[in-house]
């Protein structure tokens, strides 16, 4: 099958891969194939192959911001996993390679008594996947911590300082150059070790309490925009508990949809559009969804309801 002949045998490839398994919120189809790369190399040629075949791919942290298509995904995703997830200090920066967890950052800079990746430790994400996004909490972004970045096209590695990241809310230069993120350097300041672990404590705990934790999901559902946030409109529309197919709107905080157990994207989907069109109709806002849709090109939009996007 013409899959299967398209990457060395080296690269670690997982065929017709369960994206439910992929993705924090459990649901989605089956993908083509997952190509985990072990180095910079090797994902220059992967990404060489897809492109000199047209053939789609997707990028892929750890999931916690994707609604993968029931239907699947004909293409190849490229998921920096755990081949490429060392971190060390180069000078006096901390690299940590794209596939390492934001806990495993936050772990190391506690370990050397480094405050600034506190918050870090209270998002499911991988180091690529919150540069991407800008990933933030509690009054920090990535934007705050990152000095450079390195990442892959079919041509080669490219540098990025901060200043080219074009950082935005829950956006990077990452979210239309197609590019790769391997690396990232990132600048924390010495504290003190115990203190750096209650503060980490504290934040855990903080969300704990504030998030639906015990129940898969992805997270913030909309953007947040200017003026009223968009948790506090759905819940004053008495929207807390809604619930279509295993899709749920949380009864904890209606800012974040749930899976409660059997819940298909389609369920979101239509959540996600209830939810959005009944806003915009009382509030005249048009939400705008965080979450990145994975699916095949006659799927794409499938988060483009009349609301808006
Ligand atoms: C319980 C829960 C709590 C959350 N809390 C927060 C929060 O407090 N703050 C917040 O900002 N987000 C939060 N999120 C959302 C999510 O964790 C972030 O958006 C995170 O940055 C996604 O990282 P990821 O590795 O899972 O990326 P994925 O979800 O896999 O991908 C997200 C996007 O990044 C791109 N991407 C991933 N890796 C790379 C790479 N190596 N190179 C280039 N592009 C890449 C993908 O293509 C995709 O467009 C939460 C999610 C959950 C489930």
């Amino acid at each position: 099958m013409f899959y299967e002949d398209l990457f060395d045998d080296e690269v670690e490839m997982i065929f017709d891969a369960d994206l439910n398994t992929l993705t924090t919120v459990k649901t989605g189809g089956k993908a083509k194939v997952v190509v985990s790369p072990n180095s910079s190399e090797q994902l220059i040629k992967i990404i060489r192959i897809v492109k000199q075949n047209k053939i789609p791919f997707f990028i892929l942290g750890n999931g916690s911001n994707v609604l993968a298509s029931d239907k699947g995904f004909n293409g190849v995703i490229i998921k920096p996993g755990r081949f490429l997830s060392q971190i060390f200090f180069e000078k006096d920066l901390i690299a940590a390679e794209a596939g390492a967890t934001t806990a495993m950052l936050a772990n190391f800079a506690m370990q050397y008594g480094l405050t600034g990746a506190e918050f870090l430790s209270t998002i499911p994400a991988t180091v690529g996947g919150a540069v991407a996004m800008n990933a933030g909490c509690f009054g920090y972004t990535v934007k705050d911590k990152v000095q450079k970045v390195i990442a892959a096209d079919e041509n080669g590695e490219h540098v990025f300082y901060a200043n080219q990241l074009m950082f935005g809310y829950r956006t990077s230069i990452f979210e239309n150059n197609g590019m790769v993120i391997i690396r990232a350097y990132f600048k924390f300041e010495q504290s003190d070790k115990e203190k750096v672990e209650e503060v980490m404590a504290k934040l855990k705990s903080l969300k704990r309490n504030l998030q639906p934790l015990d129940f898969p999901s992805f997270g913030s559902v909309f953007k947040r925009h200017e003026g009223i946030s968009p948790a506090i409109m759905i819940d004053k529309l008495g929207f807390k508990g809604l619930t279509v197919g295993g899709a749920k709107v949380s009864e904890k905080h209606a800012g974040f949809f749930v899976n409660t157990g059997k819940a298909t994207t389609e369920d979101f989907l239509t959540l996600i559009n209830i939810v959005g069109s009944k806003v915009y109709e009382v509030y005249g806002v048009k939400l705008k969804t965080e979450v990145k849709y994975l699916g095949d090109t006659d799927d794409l939009g499938r988060l483009s309801y009349s609301y808006g996007v």
